[in-house]
This record gives C-alpha cells, structure tokens and sequence, in this order.
C-alpha cells in the first residue's frame, strides 16, 4: 500500500517505519524541516531501541521516504496516517490545531477513494469533526477511520511488531478490511483486530491510559501508607498480585508518571468527563495523587536535611520520565531539579540517553557526567529517578567510596534493604521503612 504518514515524532516515525518494514510505500511527512533534513541523512532525532536499524533498512530499500512537502505525499496515498502531536491544552482538553491544520492542509490532495486514519490520541467527536471538515473543504464524502496506538516509549518497535491488540474505529466495513490487511503481518500470533465505532476506538486509547495511570496512582497511594504503617509494599504487592483477578503488571510504586502521554490523557479524560456533566472525581484523584509523588523524593530529602540545601551537592541517577528512552516531558526528575536548584544545592547528573535533552533546558546550571559512578564523587547523597538496568547493581563499595556520606534517596526501590542496612548506608525508598 501507498501511505502518507503525517507527523513523524515518536509515534509517526515508529508506525511509518513498521508500516514501509512489511514492504509499504511510506512517505513520512513532518513540517520541522530540519528533523525531516536528519532523517534523510539517516539520522534519527529520537532515541529508541531497534529503530535506527529500521529505518536505514527500510530507506536504502526505497520503501521509506522522509519530506516536508504535504501534497506531494498526500496525492498519491491510499492511506493518510495522522500522527501529529496532541498536546495538553490551557483548558486540559487536547489541544487539536496541528490535527486541524494538517487536515485542512490535506484536503485539496486527497484521492477520492484515499481513507484518513487518525493514529493521534484524540477526544471522542474528533473523527466525526475530521469526516464533517473534509467534506466541506472537498465536497464529497471522505473515509475517516480511527486507529490509536498502543506502544510504549523504549519498547516501542516490540510493541508496534507484536501488539497485544489493534484497535479502529470505522463506519465503512470496506476501509475496516484495508486495515485488518495492513495490519495482518503484525497480528500472525492470533492477537485480536478489534473493529468498532471510531467514538469507540477513540475513547478506548483514553480508558487505557486512564486505567494505568489509576495503577501507579494506587500503588503509590498504598505505598505511603505502607511506609507510615511500618510495612514494606513490596510485601504487600507480591501479596496482592498472586491473586489473579490483581496480577502484578503496572504496580510498581515510585516517582510518579510522566512522559508525553499518562498527564495530558488523564486531563483530557477529566475534560470529556466534564463535558458530559459527569465530576470526573476519581481522575482527579490520580492526578492529584502523581503530582504529590512527584516530590516524593524532595520531601525525603527536606526531612533529612531539615530544609538545608545550600552548599550541598546532589547526584541524580535517570532524568527520562522511564527508562530506555530519551524523552523528559513532564519527567519526575525535573521537579526534583527544580526544586534543589531553588533551594541552593548543586546537581551532578546522569541519564544514559536523556541529558542532551535536559541541558537543552538546564544549560550549564548542572554538571552533566557521562558514567554513573562519576557521577558521585563529591556528592552528598545520591537520588535515584529512573529505573534504567545500568542503575540495579553497582559496586555498592565504589558508591560508598565516592560519596561524601552513604546516603541513598531511592525513588524506584531498587535496592534490598538489608544489604543497605549491612553496608552502612542510610537509605530511603519508596513504601518501605528507611534504613538509618
Ligand atoms: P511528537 O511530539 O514526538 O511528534 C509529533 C510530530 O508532529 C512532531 O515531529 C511535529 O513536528 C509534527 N507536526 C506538528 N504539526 C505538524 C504539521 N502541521 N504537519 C506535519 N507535522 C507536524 O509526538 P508523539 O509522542 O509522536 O505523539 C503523537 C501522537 O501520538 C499524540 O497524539 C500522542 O498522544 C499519541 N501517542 C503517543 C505515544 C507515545 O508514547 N509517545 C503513544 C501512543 C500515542
């Protein structure tokens, strides 16, 4: 098939590529010229595993084009992919105007016969809107289909190769069937194409990422607790997750979500919510909930410091909102960087893959060290944001060597206590009692 991938970020990029890697012709549109520049030099402005690979591949195949020319790749495409950005807007509803102009943009170029599909995360209604534009800027009636995507930041290619499922959302069966083709060499382990109303499949991307976001939310809440009761979650959690009907997927307690999407979705939802007339109480509370735990790790650290920060210096392990990604919005990290450079501490920090990205923002007001045991020599203490595999068993002696005193500020437990407790740090965790 002839696509038109439209918006090549995260989501664009990885979709287009998968799509042109089962042997399409994809035309990855983007109006960032020199993000579109990059790629045509192979390479690639984002970090994620297995995608560089890709894309060279499917380029140097010629079934990968990278353009900033809308019409050029809209006119000759069955499918037009929407994958532009839909962030957060002043309101908390998503802000629609890249969908918007790129639709408009679209219209004079599409095939009569062509289907738009919406791979953004969208409000519900926004199908519905895109069908009633387009058929007032071409005069005829177009295929809009709804198709949210699933992935995940740093496991992104995995999960676009072998999804746990697709999801549209069509009114015309026929463009349904392209679809189901299309994604047929994903879909040979008999994982399930799921085809429903696109006010369905719309909602559907929302209700998943509310769904998790409400897992964190809760484990975190439960953790807090655990640790004033004088539990430890990781207890509690193998405790409850045995049961079938919990499981133990998503219940890690920790430093809050971030990233691109849980947030702004969790937002969005709460403004669907409110437009429909219903108090949308309980998002509020996961909300709520995650900007508290942000400042997990700074309330530990206030108590221990007694609120003084000035002459101290801090190493921070993982700036990236998880792991395996380069991608910082709304990235817990950053709370705890903002806060401690206000108070008068000095930051030495380490991501594997996410300190471009975050000097962009800091410049010089962070020392930025490529090893993370570099990053500790001097520091009085080290705080741990994000989990990456590098960070789970380091020379606890070189730690405590480096440091100016053995103290840990763990937001993602990664440590067990007793060795803490056996090698003389003091050390804080999440849910857990602190090691003194
Ligand atoms: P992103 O910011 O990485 O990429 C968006 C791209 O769209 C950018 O490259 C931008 O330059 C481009 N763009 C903006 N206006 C444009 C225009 N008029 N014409 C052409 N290109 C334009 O965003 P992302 O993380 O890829 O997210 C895209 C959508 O997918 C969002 O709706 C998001 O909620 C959703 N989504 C994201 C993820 C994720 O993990 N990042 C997962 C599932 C769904």
């Amino acid at each position: 098939m002839k696509i038109a991938m439209v918006g090549t970020g995260y989501v664009g990029l990885v979709t287009g590529t998968c799509f042109a890697d089962s042997g399409n012709r994809v035309t990855c549109v983007d109006i960032n010229a020199a993000k579109i520049a990059d790629l045509n030099a192979g390479k690639i402005p984002i970090y994620e595993p297995g995608l560089e690979e890709l894309v060279v591949r499917n380029s140097e195949a010629g079934r990968l084009k990278f353009t900033t020319d809308l019409a050029a790749a809209v006119k000759d495409a069955e499918l037009v992919y929407l994958g532009v950005g839909t962030p957060q807007g002043d309101d908390g509803a998503a802000d629609l105007s890249a969908l918007w102009a790129v639709v408009d943009g679209l219209a004079p170029h599409l095939k009569p016969d062509a289907a738009v599909v919406i791979k953004s995360t969208v409000p519900v209604g926004t199908n519905a809107e895109t069908f009633a534009r387009l058929r007032e800027k071409t005069g005829r009636d177009c295929h809009v289909a709804s198709n949210p995507e699933f992935l995940k930041e740093g496991a992104a290619i995995d999960d676009f190769m072998k999804p746990d499922r697709v999801v549209v959302g069509v009114r015309d069966p026929q463009v349904g069937e392209k679809l189901r083709l299309l994604y047929a060499p994903f879909l040979r382990t008999e994982k399930p194409f799921l085809v429903m109303s696109p006010e369905s499949a719309e909602l559907t991307k929302y209700v998943a990422n509310a769904m998790l976001a409400t897992k964190i939310s809760f484990i975190n809440t439960m953790a807090n607790l655990t640790e004033k009761l004088g539990g430890d979650i990781n207890d509690v959690r193998r405790g409850i997750g045995h049961d079938s009907r919990i499981g133990f997927a998503f219940l890690f307690p920790g430093v809050g979500y971030g990233g691109s999407c849980f947030p702004k979705d969790v937002r969005a939802l709460e403004a669907m919510f409110e437009r429909a007339g219903i108090d949308p109480v309980m998002l509020k509370a996961v909300d709520v909930i995650n900007e508290a735990q942000k400042r997990t790790l700074l309330d530990k650290m206030t108590e221990f410091y007694e609120g003084q920060f000035a002459g101290k210096t801090f190493a921070i392990w993982g700036l990236a909102f998880k792991p395996r990604t380069d991608d910082i919005r709304e990235a817990p990290a950053l709370v705890l960087i903002d806060n401690l450079l206000a108070a008068g501490a000095k930051l030495r920090v380490h991501d594997p893959e996410a300190a471009d990205n975050v000097r962009a923002i800091y410049g010089d007001k962070l020392t930025y060290c490529d090893q993370p045991l570099e990053t500790l020599d001097g520091a009085d203490a080290l705080a741990i944001n994000t989990e990456w595999a590098e960070f789970r068993q380091p020379d606890m002696n070189d730690v405590k060597r480096r440091l100016n005193a053995p103290v840990i500020f763990d937001g993602r437990n990664l440590y067990d206590r007793g060795l803490m407790q056996e090698l003389g740090f003091t050390y804080y965790s999440i849910g857990r009692q602190t090691v003194r």
